[in-house]
C-alpha cells in the first residue's frame, strides 16, 4: 500500500463539479481515499487564459503501481472532456498529475515522481503544505514548507473555500 498525493486542476466547465467528479472517479479506481486539501484558485502557469484555474491536492492510498495509476488518470481525465492539444500549456476540464508516490523515485518514458514541476508552482505547495509541511522531497531533501518559503513563483493562489 502507497500513500499517493494527486494534484487535480481545470479552468474550464464547472471546475468544483469536475473536481469532486474526478475524486468520485478516483475512488473507484485508484484506492482508498484518504484526504482533500482546500480548494485553490490560481492564475494559470505558463499561460494566459482569461479563466482562473481550481487545484486541489488529494490522497489515495493505493495497492497500484504508478503507471498504472496513470493509466486510470489519463481515462478519467478522457472520461471528463479534457482534449489534448498540441500546445502544452493551455485550458483544460481536468488535469490529474501525480505528485508523489509514497517516497518512491521513478523515471520513465510516461512517468516522472515526483513531479518535476512541484518546487516551481505555488498552486502545488500551497495546497501541499496545508496537509504535509513536513513531508521531504525525496530527491530534494527539503520539507514542503522549505521548497514553498524558497518557490519564487509569483502567480496568485488564494483559497477558494
Ligand atoms: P505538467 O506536467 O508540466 O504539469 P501537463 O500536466 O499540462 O504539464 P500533460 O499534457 O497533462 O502535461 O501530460 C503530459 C505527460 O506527462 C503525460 O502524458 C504523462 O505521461 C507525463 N507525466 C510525467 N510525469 C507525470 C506525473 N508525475 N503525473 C502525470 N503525468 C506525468
Ligand atoms: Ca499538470
Ligand atoms: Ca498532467
Amino acid at each position: 500500500m502507497t500513500r499517493v498525493y494527486f494534484l487535480l486542476g481545470g479552468n474550464i466547465g464547472n471546475r468544483e463539479g469536475l473536481l469532486a467528479e474526478a475524486i468520485e472517479k478516483m475512488k473507484i479506481e485508484v484506492g482508498a481515499f484518504i484526504q482533500t486539501s482546500s480548494l485553490y484558485e490560481t492564475e494559470p502557469w505558463g499561460f494566459t487564459h482569461e479563466q482562473n484555474f481550481l487545484n486541489q491536492v488529494v490522497v489515495f492510498d493505493s495497492e497500484l503501481p504508478a503507471i498504472d495509476i496513470l493509466d486510470k488518470t489519463q481515462a478519467i481525465e478522457k472520461e471528463l472532456g479534457r482534449v489534448r492539444k498540441k500546445t502544452q500549456y493551455c485550458e483544460r476540464t481536468i488535469d490529474i498529475d501525480i505528485l508523489f508516490y509514497g517516497d518512491s523515485i521513478i523515471e520513465n518514458e510516461r512517468l516522472s515522481v515526483p513531479h518535476p514541476r512541484i518546487q516551481e508552482r505555488s498552486f502545488a505547495l500551497y495546497p501541499l503544505e496545508e496537509l504535509i509541511p513536513e513531508f521531504i522531497h525525496p530527491i530534494l531533501k527539503k520539507t514542503i514548507k522549505q521548497l514553498k518559503d524558497k518557490c519564487a513563483d509569483e502567480l496568485e493562489v488564494n483559497r477558494f473555500n
